[in-house]
């Protein structure tokens, strides 16, 4: 019986990691989850993590498995240095992953952040596939994006390029965690319509569902059903906050020159609400080179498996490129 090849894809977050066994078209063939225990040592989860990875491989190993590598999402990897550095909600400074993993295993190893492993797992399994050139974006609590240029990842310098979240889009306007003012993800992920939501409120006298909500307590789901009931704060947010992101792509595209812009995440949820003026800022901002040219599509990929599939997607691609 002949052997067939998975790689082991981890995605490191502030409260669970995932693990998965993937094979090379994308299919998981094994998954878990534990929980990162975040003020724990890193070495304490990569105990635990293969641990139960090397649990779930014995199982795998009798129906002719063989693991060809590892690919490892999380927060500030740098793909570079192998290293993690400094993760927020992740009591960590800094640490090289790469050598923690060679006690385990020796085996390839790649590690990247979070957007970059959700781009390359969309350009091997998802609606990026066969695309040389497109910029993904991630809108959770943050926005986060990866960029691929010629079917590489962009990485830069020092390996953190592709902060767009963090362009400005708005000169001295609302503070970000970053410490600077205007970035884009003060606007464009799902604190920032929350806090579009209450300018907006403040701003008007129109009735709004939203008005009884307090700022904890509301979501960004809250917000697109109250914008499908005809709530016309909630539908002015989504203008506002899909005109933002249709600005900076449009900046973007200048750049760049993406095929397409692939979304992720729970306020890509939102579809059209948040995508078709997204669209139409992006075509009136363009150069007109571009126009016309430029898709904005959903991701293909399946919300909770998309981090692992990406970390695997990582480890895949590296191994396709050191055999060419
Ligand atoms: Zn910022």
């Amino acid at each position: 019986m002949k052997t067939e090849q998975l790689t082991l894809g981890i995605d490191i977050g502030g409260t669970n990691t995932a693990l998965a066994f993937v094979d090379r078209e994308g299919g998981i063939i094994a998954k878990d989850i534990i929980p990162t225990n975040a003020m724990d040592p890193a070495a304490d989860l990569f105990k635990r993590l293969f641990n139960k990875a090397g649990k779930i491989f014995e199982g795998l190993v009798k129906k002719n498995y063989e693991l060809a590598g590892i690919g490892i999402g999380a927060p500030n990897a740098n793909y570079y240095k192998g290293t993690i550095e400094n993760p927020p909600n992740l009591n960590w400074g800094m640490v090289n992953v790469k050598e923690i993993v060679k006690q385990y295993y020796d085996l390839p190893v790649a590690v990247t952040n979070d957007a970059n492993a959700a781009a390359l797992g969309e350009m091997r399994f998802g609606v990026a596939k066969g695309m040389k050139n497109f910029i993904q974006i991630t809108l959770g609590t943050g926005l986060g994006s990866g960029i691929v240029v010629n079917g590489e990842l962009l990485y830069g310098s020092d390996g953190f390029a592709g902060e767009m979240g963090h362009i400005t889009i708005v000169r001295d306007g609302r503070k970000c965690a970053c410490g600077k003012r205007g970035c884009l993800e003060t606007y464009v992920s799902a604190p920032g319509i929350k806090r579009t939501v209450f300018e907006l409120l403040a701003e008007s006298t129109d009735k709004s569902k939203l008005r009884e909500a307090s700022f904890e307590g509301l979501t960004s789901k809250n917000i697109y059903d109250a914008a499908i009931t005809g709530d016309k704060i909630a539908l002015a947010a989504f203008k506002l906050t899909g005109k933002y992101l249709g600005q900076a792509m449009a900046d973007a595209v200048a750049f760049l020159s993406p095929e397409a812009f692939v979304i992720f995440g729970g306020l890509a949820k939102a579809g059209d609400l948040l995508l078709q003026p997204a669209q139409k800022h992006l075509e009136a901002n363009l150069l007109k080179v571009f126009s016309g040219k430029i898709k904005i599509l959903e991701s293909g990929l399946p919300e909770g498996d998309a981090a692992v599939l990406g970390a695997s997607a990582l480890i895949w691609h590296e191994l396709s490129v050191n055999k060419d």
